[in-house]
Formats: structure tokens, sequence, C-alpha cells
């Protein structure tokens, strides 16, 4: 069983994030428009109705914006928790999704996927990021946090690929012309990583398993991806894990696709998803 992982749209403007393997396509957030989702999943060859769940991180707009159009037009299923579902059932624009409710702690199985998803420290109210696995091959998705609690090191460790928030850089955060309580609320411990924070989390639970990592949710006046990797690339060399790839994700266009293991045929990905036939749903979770 293989994975492929691409980072179609991260940062402030909204985030969406493709997991699949032979026979399951999943989301993670759908904080851009249908549109922008249906094209970066043509770019990588994924038909948006084979999509078998969109599984919602948190409540903030950027990581929800494009759901109801994007479950209107294809009947995707839709996962989120109890505190997520209860806020974002309050406006008119989410009336009439069907809800599958995870519990936060619970893993839960999509198609052949199995996510698990874990509480993290964020101003929303029940924030999660996500553990998924396709066979023996894992990988940690974790962006809008704002400290990395003993439960992420946790679930991030021995994991072949993780996507995670580089969002500020200290210093431009700082003496950047933002407000101070909104400065405090990005530095503070329910805010979002700084790209030192995110480098020695990194650090701590990275291994030799670690392949990859996606730095995710990118402030676009308050960092510099450039400044991202290298923080993140000298904190890793630091500690013997200068193997790992680093890649960059953007706001307007998809990341590079990984997937693992490596077997490409020129100019054509190894899974061809195009083909697949949709499998059944398979959820373990309550609805
Ligand atoms: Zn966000
Ligand atoms: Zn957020």
């Amino acid at each position: 069983m293989g994975l492929q992982v691409c980072v179609l749209a991260s940062g402030s403007s909204g985030n969406c994030i493709y997991v699949g393997n032979e026979d399951t396509r999943l989301l993670i957030d759908a904080g851009v428009s249908c549109k922008i989702i249906c094209d970066r999943l043509a770019e990588i060859g994924v038909v948006p109705s084979s999509v078998q769940g969109v599984c919602i991180t948190h409540e903030h707009t950027d990581h929800h914006a494009g759901l109801p159009v994007f479950y209107r037009k294809f009947g995707v299923p839709v996962f989120g928790n109890a505190g997520t579902v209860e806020v974002l059932g309050r406006s008119a624009k989410h009336s009439g999704i069907h809800w599958n409710i995870f519990t936060t702690g619970q893993p839960f199985r999509v198609g052949s996927l199995v996510v698990e998803p874990f509480l993290i420290p964020h101003d929303s109210f029940e924030p999660v990021a996500f553990t998924v696995r396709s066979g023996d091959i894992r990988i940690g998705v974790c962006t809008d946090l704002g400290v990395a609690t003993d439960l992420v090191k946790a679930r991030l460790r021995h994991c072949d690929l993780i996507v995670l928030e580089t969002n500020h850089d200290e210093d431009l955060l700082l003496s950047s012309d933002r407000s101070w309580p909104l400065k405090q609320r990005i530095a503070g411990h329910k805010g979002h990583l700084s790209n030192r924070k995110a480098a020695a989390l990194l650090s701590d639970v990275g291994c030799e398993r670690l392949k990859a990592v996606f730095l995710a949710h990118v402030s676009q006046d308050c960092n510099r991806p450039q400044l991202a990797e290298d923080t993140v690339r000298t904190a890793l060399s630091r500690v013997g894990l200068g193997h790992v790839d680093l890649h960059l994700t953007y706001p307007d266009r998809a990341s590079a696709l990984w997937q693992y293991p490596v077997v490409v045929e020129s100019g054509k990905p190894p899974i061809a998803v195009d083909d697949l036939q949709v499998d059944k749903v398979l959820m373990d979770v309550g609805t």
C-alpha cells in the first residue's frame, strides 16, 4: 500500500490537503473555494467526485470556506468532531451538511485509510490535528497550534511524513504593524507555531523514519519561506536528520506531490488515481 500527499493550498487565505492511496482519497480541510480544490486536484490527476471524505480540523474559516459548495456538488462524506460541528452548525452556510461525527482521540476509518484525530492547543472550540495510516505508512498533519504539547509530540513520532505549520518568524511578527493583541494571540499558547518552535518540535520527534516535511500555514506578512526552510533545515541537521526532504507550501498553488514508496514511471504518478474504482466508504464513526 502506498501513499500520496499534496498540500493543495496553505496559509491564512485557505488550507486544503490531499491524502490518498490506491483505493481511498481524502481531504483534510477545505478552506479554499470548490473551484480551486477541483483545479488543484485535477493537477494531480484526482477526480473530485472520487474523494471519499473531508476531515475538518477546526471552525476557522480558512479551513472550511469551500466545504459547503464542495459538499453540495459532490456529496462527499464530511467528518468533524462535536465541538467543531456545533459551531459550524450555527451558520446558515453549513445548513444541510450531514456530518459524520468523530470522537477526538479515537481513530476512525475512511476506506483503507485510518485517521486518528488528536487535540491541539489553538483558539477554537475543539481543534484537532490528524495522523493518517495507509498500511505501514504513517503521516501527521498538524497546522494551527500554539505550542507542541506532549500529546502532539507523541502523535507526531514515528511518522514517514509530517505536514507542520511554520507560521511566523518571531522577530518579523514583533516588528510587524499588527496590533499588540493580535501579536499576542498569534505568539500565544493557543496561536500558531513560529519557525523556531516548529524546528524544535521536528528535531524532537524526527527519527530515521521521517522522510519529508511540508512547511505549512506560512504567514505572508510575518515570515519568509526561505527563512522557515533555513530554520528547520539547520535544526534538523544539528540532530542528524539532514536526510529529511523539506517542501514548501503555497496559498496560490499546489505543493509538490509526495509519494511513498517512490516508483516513478516517467511523467506519470505511480498511483493512477483516475482509473481506480471508487470503493465504498467504510466508517467506524457515529453520524
Ligand atoms: Zn488556519
Ligand atoms: Zn485556526
